[in-house]
């Protein structure tokens, strides 16, 4: 159990959004944001329209600057929250949605329980399985 401590570089505090309280770093995986819309990577990364045209032209622009981590706060437990660096280096965090997780690689650790994306992927199946109970039954029609 060797913690390389190096570089000696303050850890940010993250509070919670609901009640600001300090929240606590689990160690989970940070999801990154990534953006394919040049108008998305302009407004996110905050660089001209070039650039994000440029960005967009190269395919998946990653967000070094925004991901979703799990934090735990003592008064609402494991909260999986959206953190963004700001140019000051200073972060805000605030509870990530579903439109959030649709932005990562969604790489998620299937041991780490999760319903709003679990939801999600719910969701997502029940419809991918809705069309191909139709295309069963239009099969057993003309058949
Ligand atoms: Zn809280």
């Amino acid at each position: 159990m060797s913690h390389r401590r190096s570089k000696r570089k303050k850890s940010p505090n993250f509070y919670c959004a609901r009640c600001q309280e300090r929240l606590w770093r689990l160690g989970s995986p940070k999801h990154f944001l990534f953006y394919q819309e040049a108008s998305d990577i302009r407004v996110n990364l905050k660089v001209p329209r070039k650039n994000a045209l440029l960005l967009a032209a190269k395919g998946i622009c990653v967000d070094q600057k925004a991901w979703i981590e799990e934090l735990f706060c003592s008064e609402h437990g494991k909260v999986w929250m959206l953190i963004r660096k700001q140019d000051d280096g200073t972060f805000t965090t605030i509870p990530a949605k579903s439109k959030d997780w649709e932005r990562t690689t969604k790489t998620l650790d299937p041991d780490v329980p999760n319903p709003s994306v679990s939801e999600f992927t719910y969701r997502m199946s029940r419809r991918a399985g809705k069309q191909s109970t139709n295309l069963r039954t239009s099969q057993v029609w003309e058949s």
